[in-house]
């Protein structure tokens, strides 16, 4: 079964049945990635730390939330489906002690939406058990699956980051301690990986060589002056403010950090390579207030839609931003271009999951159970709306709807960045190829499609520069089919239209 598209969707929900979904999507965007946490906190309440840091972190999975805490050696653990605040209370928190903690919530990217695949993974060793919590995908899951089942591994999941747990296990199991026996085991994983993992002697945090999804350390004030800090990871920066922890610095990619009460000693298992940060966490998925290269995603995404501005103009009344995501960008159209922003479309923020279903006239109201047109700031104005992307169109379509009903005389669309042509294989949902309807339509044939007088895409050279940053040290497979992680042809033909794909444009 597909996992849904929309956070907001019962799990059994199929992507084919958006248009009869209970809460009808009104964003067909690339599904996020994971959000993992971590903490080495003596004396604190480990387990709710872990539960608001993983708050902060829902926007990167909703489909299931976990918590494993150690209490020396023994284990808790706690995981469902289910937003972080339906999978936790308070007395499931306090019966969970412990002083490393490590945390998860899921957006299923491999393996299907199950409790089983939910995590952290625990997993078994001679040294006492592990917990796993991963963001990002591994490409050589079938060869890791084989060598695994080779050595009557008992693979429970179908998950990679249950592999990478019993890849640990393996090596810690042949002998070696938990920093080796990790290192042995990254060196077999090819692909996408930010992992936190504790353990009964202390907490690992880590990032593949390319350092494709984020990982952060963050630093929370010991209990009196003269005890030292104690540590947290966290895949963004608004996990740590969530606790009050401050931000220390990035795992670096190819890095392993341990963390122990002497402290984080740092590993580098890999070569240096070149950072691949996936473009999409700085376009999308993050939150805007998390930050990035010491500037938050806000900032950038203001950027972004300066630039969008200055690329391709349009005249028209009132530049509005696709809540919540577009919004940044819409704002930064409005700021260079000196045409006023307006709310056009208020986001009813409790609709929540619901396995409630909706009456037919509801279905046939189409988004406006998440998103509502303002009437009286639309009417009789020519609008030009802002989205950070589109990828399948279904919902662009029914907001360019939603405000020509509510009055607007012409709707314009801006995306803040370029058409998504090629599936990611490193964490994130973008579908197969042919779905994507960039990939197999021109920009005139999507702007036919979802009934826009005008559609324009940022440049893919307006993105990167916006960064601020070196082009070559991020991710932008998606725009490009140049991918940093060679995708074995097996894995490719999954997803990927291999004859059409469009060729990579010449680096700025
Ligand atoms: S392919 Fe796209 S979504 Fe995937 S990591 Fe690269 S930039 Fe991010």
């Amino acid at each position: 079964m597909m996992p849904n598209s929309d956070p907001h969707l019962p799990i059994n929900c199929t992507a084919d049945g958006l248009e009869q979904a209970i809460a009808p999507s009104y964003s067909d965007k690339p599904e996020e990635a994971c959000g993992v946490f971590g903490l080495y906190a003596p004396g604190e309440d480990v387990a709710k730390l872990t539960y608001f840091g993983l708050y902060a972190l829902q926007h990167r999975g909703q489909e299931s939330a976990g918590i494993a805490t150690f209490e020396g050696e023994q284990v808790h653990l706690h995981k469902e489906m289910g937003l972080v605040s339906q999978v936790f209370n308070e007395s499931i928190l306090q019966n969970m002690p412990g002083t490393i903690a490590v945390g998860h919530t899921r957006y299923s990217t491999t393996g299907s939406s199950r409790v089983v695949n939910a995590q952290p993974a625990v997993v078994d060793t001679r040294l006492g058990a592990l917990a796993l919590a991963h963001n990002g995908n591994l490409v050589n899951t079938t060869e890791l699956r084989e060598q695994l089942l080779q050595t009557e591994t008992q693979l429970l999941t179908t998950t990679d980051s249950e592999m990478i747990a019993h890849a640990i296990a393996e090596a810690v199991n042949a002998g070696s301690g938990w920093v080796e026996g990790a290192i042995e085991a990254f060196h077999r994983c090819q692909g996408a990986f930010s992992l936190v993992i504790g353990t009964p002697e202390g907490l690992i945090g880590a990032r593949d060589p390319n350092g494709i999804r984020p990982l952060v350390i963050g630093t929370l004030p010991g209990p009196s002056a003269d005890e030292p800090p104690r540590y947290v990871l966290s895949s963004e920066t608004c996990g740590l403010d969530i606790i009050g922890a401050d931000y220390l610095r990035d795992v670096e990619p190819g890095e392993l950090v341990w963390i122990t009460d002497a402290g984080l000693s740092s590993f580098r298992w890999a070569a240096p390579a070149t950072r691949k940060l996936c473009i999409f966490e700085m376009i999308y998925f993050a939150r805007p207030d998390s930050v990035m290269s010491e500037e938050s995603l806000y900032s950038y995404r203001l950027r972004l839609g300066r630039q969008l501005a200055i690329e391709s103009p349009a005249d028209v009344d009132l530049i509005m931003g696709v809540p919540d995501s577009g919004v940044p960008a819409a704002i930064g159209f409005s700021q260079e271009s000196g045409i006023s922003y307006a709310e056009g479309l208020i986001k009813n923020r409790y609709v929540g999951r619901t396995f409630i279903q909706p009456t037919q006239t509801m279905r046939e109201s189409g988004i406006r159970m998440k998103l509502n047109p303002l009437k009286d700031v639309l009417n009789g104005k020519r609008i030009l709306i802002v989205d950070d992307s589109i990828v399948r169109g279904t919902t662009s379509r029914k907001i360019v709807k939603a405000l020509r009903d509510a009055g607007a005389t012409e709707v314009h669309m801006r995306i803040s960045s370029p058409p998504v042509t090629h599936p990611c294989f490193y964490g994130i949902d973008t579908d197969s190829q042919d779905q994507l309807i960039a990939a197999t339509k021109s920009i005139e044939e999507i702007a036919a499609q979802i009934g826009v007088d005008s559609l324009a895409y940022l440049s893919w050279e307006g993105m990167l520069k916006a960064t601020g940053e070196d082009p070559e040290s991020f991710c932008s497979a998606c725009f490009t089919g140049d991918y940093p992680v060679p995708v074995p042809e097996l894995v490719k033909r999954s997803k990927l239209i291999l004859e059409k794909t469009a060729p990579a444009p010449a680096p700025v």
